[in-house]
């Protein structure tokens, strides 16, 4: 992984009024429906936050609570996922080789890192990073869109690399290709279910040294095109 080379990466910065959001995202909620937090809202800062919980079962997983934070005067939205059984800091990693393996569920929360090594892409938990159940093709289409709003505004050099790397993700979608996705998350709430090829997963405690690097950053998406 190529996490700190910064110099030569585009970032893309998460303003930081979303802080406090990120610090509500690590609380834990009652099991209930629509709970006014009395809170503010972090994008017109009108009182009554509302949040709604909503208790999923994924089959061979568990438990997932899906929380909704929304605001009824300006319709700002956030969406995390909890895991409700099994947290403990976790590493996951599948090899994705065929069209089948773009199926397998990934269960993302708001704190979890996400790689690609083979495009050099990591999604990072910045502040307002989202929680959510998808599949890997979805985290595929994630970061296709993270990276062609970045190349909007690159220079020439930059964006050729980009292009490149755009098309290896639309060649790994469509199967053509094969890559290694890694989930890292320090709160145990993310998952990767493969269903009878779960044996194609690998999981094991994320180790101190690992946890160190992986500390929530400023930024929400980082590509490294070099
Ligand atoms: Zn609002």
């Amino acid at each position: 992984m190529t996490s700190c080379a910064y110099e030569t990466s585009i970032q893309f910065l998460v303003p930081l009024e979303f802080i406090w959001k990120f610090q509500l995202g690590k609380m834990r909620y009652p099991l209930s429906s629509s709970t006014a937090l009395g809170l503010r809202c972090p994008n017109c800062d009108s009182e009554g936050l509302l949040t709604n919980d909503t208790e999923y079962n994924v089959d061979n997983f568990g438990s997932v609570l899906l929380n909704v934070t929304s605001c009824p005067h300006c319709g700002y939205r956030h969406t995390d996922v909890l895991t409700l059984t099994n947290r403990e800091p976790v590493f996951l990693r599948v090899k994705i080789r065929s069209l089948k393996d773009l199926n397998i569920k990934v269960i993302k929360s708001g704190t979890a890192t996400v790689a690609i090594p083979e495009f050099k892409a990591t999604i990072m938990p910045g502040p307002n990073s989202e929680g959510y159940i998808t599949n890997v093709e979805g985290i595929l289409e994630k970061i296709e869109d993270a990276l062609t709003f970045m190349l909007s505004s690159v220079d020439s050099v930059r964006l050729r690399k980009g292009k490149r790397m755009l098309k290896q993700i639309r060649d790994s979608r469509e199967g053509k290709s094969g890559f290694t996705l890694i989930i890292q998350d320090p709160l145990g709430n993310s998952g990767l279910v493969a269903g009878a090829d779960q044996s194609k997963i690998t999981k094991r405690k994320l180790r101190n040294k690992e946890l160190a690097r992986i500390k929530f950053g400023q930024y929400a998406v980082k590509m490294n095109i070099s």
